[in-house]
């Protein structure tokens, strides 16, 4: 089964927030930028076209402040198309009453996992007080949480708290917890591939790299190199890009080694991370 997960919803969605748009950007930051500020029905429309690129798309908002119309809207949106999308819930930590809005998401609304980002909702993902309860209700639900643990362009992220270290201690405290961290740990790719060789619930997801292509060529490599392909799972990032195009991406991976002789990466890892990884990942909530 093809899954994609990673896709954002536009910012109609109350409660939901974007890193502003830089006064700079490449090509992929303007079409993200572009599209989700697009009305609902219109963004449905571009959104459901790339999700008929694949078998399932998971979808969610990043919540800002109090989740509960964020999180009634992402269902409701979901609902709709309930054989394509998987909606993830989010909650903003750093608010009173974080813990129970995940808990009526997911047992109420029907979200079957969390999407988390320390540097876009400024909090520490190691303070026990705040996440281990979030932590906690993920892993008894057996429900995945996605978090943006990885760098960003936003000015006012803290770095330290976006490295993928910083999850070691809260993954040997909860060993059944599902984690997916984002952007292969950007640009922490070794230190990514470290902290899910050694948790057999985490996983790594490729989007939003392919657009350096010497990096890009060397972040697969170096989780050829470290014996886990099988971690790494297929995401768009969408509206950044489509699951067709985000693919065809993965390939070309293998373009400057093999006109520099240097070593590439097997086609038959790059093919599973399509085909077969995020459904091992996501296999409890499917
Ligand atoms: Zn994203």
């Amino acid at each position: 089964m093809i899954i994609d997960v990673h896709s954002h919803v536009g910012n109609w969605v109350p409660g939901s927030w974007h890193p502003p748009r830089p006064p700079q950007v490449a090509g992929w930051v303007r079409t993200f930028y572009d599209l989700i500020e697009l009305p609902r029905e219109e963004f449905l429309e571009h959104h459901l076209r790339a999700a008929s690129e694949v078998d399932r798309m998971v979808v969610f908002a990043i919540a800002r402040g109090d989740a509960t119309a964020l999180n009634d809207e992402v269902a409701d949106y979901v609902a709709r198309h309930p054989d394509k999308f998987i909606g993830f819930a989010s909650v903003d930590p750093t608010v009173h009453g974080a813990v129970a809005e995940a808990e009526r998401a997911i047992t109420r609304l029907g979200l079957r996992g969390l999407k988390m980002s320390p540097v876009y909702q400024h909090y520490d993902p190691t303070d026990r007080d705040r996440l281990y309860p979030i932590y906690e209700m993920a892993q008894a639900q057996d429900v995945p949480i996605l978090v943006h643990q990885a760098t960003t362009y936003y000015q006012f992220a803290n770095l330290t708290d976006a490295q993928p270290y910083r999850f070691d201690r809260a993954l040997r405290d909860f060993p059944r917890l599902t984690l997916i961290l984002a952007h292969m740990g950007a640009p922490w790719y070794a230190e990514c591939a470290a902290l899910v060789r050694k948790h057999p619930r985490a996983y790594a997801d490729i989007s939003s790299n392919f657009h350096r292509p010497w990096t890009w060529y060397q972040a697969l490599l170096t989780f050829y190199e470290w014996g886990v392909m099988d971690k790494l799972v297929l995401a768009t990032d969408f509206p950044v890009i489509t699951p067709a195009a985000q693919i065809e991406h993965l390939f070309k991976a293998n373009a400057i080694p093999r006109a520099a002789g240097l070593p590439t990466i097997p086609e038959a890892a790059l093919e599973r991370i399509v085909s077969r990884n995020a459904e091992e990942a996501l296999a409890p909530i499917l």
